[in-house]
């Protein structure tokens, strides 16, 4: 490549991306974007700078060559764009969809810094060529190394446990994926809905892995099946990557009713148990024609946004601080309120009102903000005497969620902090017992998907050279 003769295009604004209109989308599960075809794509290439130091490359947490795979798109060489991405990432259709580009690579993008200028849409062109390589078919199983005849249990199947298990057998050794429900691929399959991330893209992922060799068992709860000190008996190491998806609630009057539900719940009955295909599948879900959901990250989106598409009249999305301090991906916001979830800033629910055994209504308080806490967000301070009510039939609860405490409870030396997550190490991420690892949001809380990617790599690495030294 020449690289003096290259003439970035001048195009300011990213190449925008085909999507479903709003009044159709808002009725079905069907993703929202199209995504680019090999022209928009090319064209989109185009704008990228090929930094000499490009700071994409260090926005990223798995390290992925960006301005090498967007070269090979602009020169139409878009399977081996896909290998390159490949490299550094198991995962690039999932990540391409659902990754925060906005806080991390095209946050740093040195094309972004030019006044006016967007930064390029990385993470539509990741998307792109996972997508073109999975549609033409040329996804090719690499060569694993000969086996080193060491044995790896890998517990939970989520982003962090698909890339452990992924880096781990391409280094020779036998690995078992355990999985407790009875599908891989954790917050993928039974938290993001289908509108956001369509799961024949994760078994899309997930076959690709399992070809590689991984065993993958699937309806096996590690704490009951097996201890970890059991699979201790059997296995050379371990990885715990088995998320952190137990719901907490708001602790208000009235959460028991029927008609309340965690996002948790919700988004599992409707994504994983497809409940949103009635009446081909029968899993039962209420469907409320007046919502209320109280949150304000990703999961409160996708919650406002499945209610609807199940056929709520309204939907009212509470937040207790301002739309500023929200911390779901402003893409998401941006549709969310293009679909007509209304949002309720500024209010926290105080109590679910009920009859008959049912939720009937909200009743809400006024917030004002203080200065910033401990999260640097500024603190929501409820305004005395403002309380409101309004009627509601369903009540999603999205505030967060912490880990199930099950492997905790039956490993009692597994250190762990306050809030449940497990201790790693500073400089590896071990656990206080040896031989086990653990990594994404069972060690940082409820995080995003390429963060516990990254340490799902990492904790490969560490496990690795654990065994080549043993
Ligand atoms: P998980 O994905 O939670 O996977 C853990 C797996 O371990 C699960 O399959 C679980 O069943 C299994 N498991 C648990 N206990 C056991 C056990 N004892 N034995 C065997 N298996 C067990 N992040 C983004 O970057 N972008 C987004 O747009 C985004 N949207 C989100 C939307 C929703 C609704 C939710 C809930 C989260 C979202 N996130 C998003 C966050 C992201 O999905 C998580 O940070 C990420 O999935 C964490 O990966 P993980 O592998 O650590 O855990
Ligand atoms: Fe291209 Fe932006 Fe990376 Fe520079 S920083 S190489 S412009 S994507």
């Amino acid at each position: 490549m020449n690289m003096e003769k290259r003439k970035p295009s001048k195009r300011k604004l990213k190449v925008e991306m085909q999507q479903q209109e709003i009044e159709v989308r808002i009725r079905n599960f069907n993703e929202v974007p199209f995504g680019y075809s090999e022209e928009q794509a090319i064209e989109e290439a185009k704008r990228c700078l090929q930094c000499k130091k490009p700071k994409c490359v260090e926005g990223c947490p798995v390290d992925v060559d960006i301005p090498a795979f967007i070269k090979l798109i602009e020169d139409g060489k878009f399977d081996k764009a896909a290998k390159k991405i490949k490299e550094k990432n198991s995962l690039p259709a999932v990540c391409g969809r659902v990754c925060p580009q906005e806080d991390q690579c095209e946050k740093v993008c040195i094309l972004g810094r030019k006044k006016e200028f967007e930064p390029v849409a990385i993470g539509r062109l990741e998307r792109f060529a996972a997508d073109w390589e999975a549609e033409h078919g040329t996804v090719k199983v690499p060569n694993t190394p000969p086996p080193t005849g060491k044995k790896v249990a890998v517990v939970g199947s989520g982003p962090a446990g698909l890339t452990c298990a992924f880096d781990l057998v391409k280094m020779g050794h036998q690995i078992t994926l355990f999985e407790s429900l009875h599908k891989a691929g954790g917050v993928l399959v039974y938290g993001i809905p289908e509108f956001r991330l369509p799961k024949k893209i994760v078994q899309r992922e997930v076959d690709y892995i399992r070809s590689l060799g991984v065993n993958l068992r699937v309806n096996s709860l590690i704490g009951k099946l097996y201890t970890i000190d059991e699979l201790k008996g059997k296995y050379d190491a371990i990885f715990l990557g088995t998320g952190a998806g137990l719901p907490m609630f708001l602790g208000i009057p009235g959460e028991n009713y029927n008609g309340v539900y965690s996002a948790n719940e919700f988004l599992t009955r409707s994504n994983l148990m497809k409940a949103y295909l009635f009446p081909e599948w029968d899993t039962p879900i209420k469907r409320g024609k007046k919502v209320a959901v109280v949150g304000g990250g990703n999961v409160a989106m996708d919650s406002a946004r499945t209610a609807l598409r199940l056929g709520a009249d309204e939907v009212y999305l509470v937040y207790r601080r301002s739309e500023k301090e929200m911390p779901a991906r402003i893409e998401e916001i941006e549709r969310a309120k293009e679909e007509g979830i209304k949002f309720m800033i500024l209010s926290n629910p105080v109590e679910a009102i009920g009859e008959d055994g049912w939720v009937k209504a909200l009743k809400c308080i006024k917030m004002e903000l203080g200065e910033p806490d401990e999260s640097g967000r500024r603190r929501p301070i409820p305004i005395p005497g403002s309380e409101f009510k309004f009627d509601i039939d369903l009540f999603i609860v999205a505030i967060g969620t912490r880990p199930n405490p099950l492997i905790s409870q039956t490993t009692p030396a597994l250190k762990t902090t306050k809030w449940g997550t497990i201790v790693v190490q500073e400089d590896v991420p071990k656990t206080s017992l040896d031989r086990v690892y653990a990594g994404g949001d069972i060690v940082t809380g409820a995080a995003t998907v390429i963060l516990a990617m990254g340490a799902g790599k990492e904790a490969a690495k560490a496990i690795d050279e654990y065994l080549k030294k043993k």
